[in-house]
C-alpha cells in the first residue's frame, strides 16, 4: 500500500467499463480505490439478461479476434480462457434483404455487384493496405485516399455503403488512417472464413469476476478541484477518468473528441433468417444485420437472436427517436428479409449515447495522454491501445497501462 502524510493513498475511478474495472483491479492492492458508475457496470460491454430463458447476451454485439493478446491474458488471470471459442463465421452483404455471402474467395468471385475487374482491384488493395504505415495517411479522408487507390466506382458501389454504416452522417470526415488499418485487421481471414472468438455464455463473465472485490458506488461522478480531487463530496489523491471526455465537466485544456452513438435492437426469431453470421445490410436503416445465433449455438438460447446494428451522432433525430419508434423503422426493413411480425418473439432496442470516437482526419492528434494533471488521468476510448479501433483488447490494455502509470507517479511523489 502506498501512504501520504494522512494516511493509505485514495484513487477514484470514474466508469466502471472495462477501462475503469481493469484500472481498479490493477491499483486495488497499492491504493485505497472507489470506483464510481453512473449507469451500467461493464459500459458498453454490459449485458441484458433473459429472465424466463436464463441466458446472458450482451446488449450490442461483441466479438473478438486472435491479436486481442491483453484479452486472452486477461482471460487467463480470470480462469475464464477455457470458456474462449473460435469458430470460422460466414460473412457477407444483403441489397434490400438479398444476402450474398463473401465468406470465400469463390463467392467473392460470383458476387454480381462487382466486375472482375473491380474484385482484382478490391483484392491488390487489401494486400496493400496490410503493408502501408497507416499513421502517415491521419490527414487524409477516406473518401480521398480511396478516390486515388481504387477509383470513383469501386469506392461508391463498395467502400461508402461500408463507411455510411459504420459511421453513419459523419462518414465522409473518417480518415483513410482509419480505414486503411480496419481493411489490415479484419481482411486477415482464412480460405474458408474469418475465425473470431467469443466468449461462451458472454462477456459479461469477465466484467463480473474483474467486479468482485471492488468498491463500486452506483453514482454518478461530479469531480472538483481542491488541494487534492473531490467525488461526490469526498476527498482523493488522484482520479482515473474512464468516461467519455464529454462527461468530463472540469477544463483540463484537452481537444474536444467528437463521438458515435450506437442503435442495437436485440431481436429473437423464430428462425434464424441465413446462416451468415455479419451482414452488412445496404439500402436499410440499419447497416448491419448480425445473427448471434449463426455464431454461438442456438442451445445456449433456445432462440435464435439478431442485432440489427446502426451507428449515429448522440444530437441527431434518430437517436432521439423512442425505442418503440426505432423498432418500427428497423422491422419495417426487417421485411425485406423475409420476416414476419409473427416470426418475432421479442425485440428490444439498446442505445449507447457515446459509443466510440468518430475516427476523424487528425484524430491521431487527439489521443489523450494518461496524466493529464497533478493527480488526474484518463483512460479509455481515447487512450492510444484504442486507436485506430477501440476494443475490449484496447480498453484492457488502457486501464493497465494508466494504473502502471499512476502507480510510478505515486512511488515518484
Ligand atoms: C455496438 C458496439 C459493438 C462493439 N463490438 C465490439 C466487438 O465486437 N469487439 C470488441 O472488442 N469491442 C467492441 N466494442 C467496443 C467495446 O465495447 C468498448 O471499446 C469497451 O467496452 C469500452 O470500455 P471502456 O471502459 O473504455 O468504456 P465504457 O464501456 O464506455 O465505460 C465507461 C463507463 O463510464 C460510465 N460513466 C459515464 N459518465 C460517468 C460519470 N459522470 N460518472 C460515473 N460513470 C460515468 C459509463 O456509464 C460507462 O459505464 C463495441 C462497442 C459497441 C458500442
Amino acid at each position: 500500500m502506498v501512504f501520504d502524510g494522512e494516511g493509505i493513498m485514495k484513487v477514484a475511478i470514474i466508469g466502471a467499463g472495462l477501462t475503469g474495472l481493469v484500472a481498479a483491479n490493477e491499483l486495488k492492492d497499492y491504493v485505497q480505490v472507489k470506483v464510481f458508475e453512473a449507469e451500467e457496470v461493464g459500459g458498453l460491454v454490459s449485458s441484458y439478461f433473459n429472465d424466463s430463458k436464463g441466458y446472458h447476451i450482451e446488449k450490442f454485439y461483441h466479438h473478438c479476434f486472435k491479436n486481442d493478446f491483453e484479452l486472452l491474458r486477461l482471460l487467463k488471470e480470470l480462469r475464464l480462457s477455457s470458456k474462449l471459442v473460435w469458430k470460422t463465421v460466414k460473412v457477407g452483404t444483403a441489397f434490400d434483404g438479398k444476402i450474398f455471402s463473401l465468406s470465400t474467395p469463390f463467392e467473392i468471385l460470383r458476387y454480381p455487384y462487382l466486375n472482375l475487374k473491380e474484385k482484382v482491384k478490391l483484392a491488390m488493395f487489401t494486400i496493400k493496405s496490410r503493408r502501408k504505415n497507416y499513421e502517415t495517411f491521419d490527414d487524409e479522408s477516406a473518401i480521398d485516399g480511396l478516390k486515388k487507390e481504387v477509383g470513383e466506382a469501386l469506392l461508391s458501389k463498395f467502400f461508402m455503403p461500408l463507411l455510411n454504416a459504420k459511421f453513419g452522417e459523419n462518414a465522409k470526415d473518417v480518415s483513410y488512417a482509419w480505414l486503411l488499418a480496419r481493411v489490415a485487421i479484419r481482411s486477415n481471414r482464412k480460405l474458408k472464413g474469418e475465425e473470431i472468438g467469443y466468449l461462451r455464455h458472454g462477456f459479461w463473465q469477465i466484467i463480473e469476476k474483474l467486479s468482485e472485490d471492488i468498491d463500486i458506488k452506483k453514482e454518478k461522478a461530479k469531480i472538483e478541484k481542491s488541494r487534492g480531487w473531490v467525488v461526490n463530496g469526498e476527498d482523493f489523491d488522484a482520479v482515473v477518468f474512464t468516461a467519455p471526455l464529454n462527461e468530463l465537466k472540469i477544463n483540463l485544456n484537452l481537444p474536444e473528441v467528437r463521438y458515435q452513438s450506437s442503435i442495437c435492437a436485440l431481436i429473437a426469431l423464430k428462425n434464424p433468417i441465413s446462416d451468415v453470421y455479419w451482414i452488412n445490410s445496404i439500402g436499410t436503416t440499419f447497416g448491419a444485420v448480425i445473427e448471434h445465433t449463426n455464431f454461438m449455438p442456438f442451445e445456449d438460447y433456445g432462440e435464435n437472436l439478431l442485432y440489427l446494428a446502426s451507428y449515429t451522432t448522440p444530437n441527431s433525430e434518430f437517436f432521439m427517436k423512442d425505442d418503440k419508434e426505432i423498432l418500427k423503422i428497423f422491422l419495417s426493413d426487417l421485411k425485406n428479409f423475409g420476416v414476419r411480425d409473427e416470426d418475432i418473439a421479442w425485440s428490444k432496442v439498446f442505445k449507447a449515447k457515446y459509443s466510440g470516437p468518430i475516427y476523424e482526419r487528425g484524430y491521431s492528434k487527439k489521443i489523450t495522454p494518461y496524466r493529464v494533471a497533478k493527480g488526474f488521468y484518463i483512460a479509455g476510448m481515447t487512450s492510444k491501445p484504442n486507436y485506430p479501433e477501440r476494443s475490449m483488447n484496447g480498453s484492457i490494455k488502457a486501464g493497465k497501462e494508466v494504473a502502471e502509470k499512476l502507480k510510478k507517479d505515486l512511488e515518484l511523489d
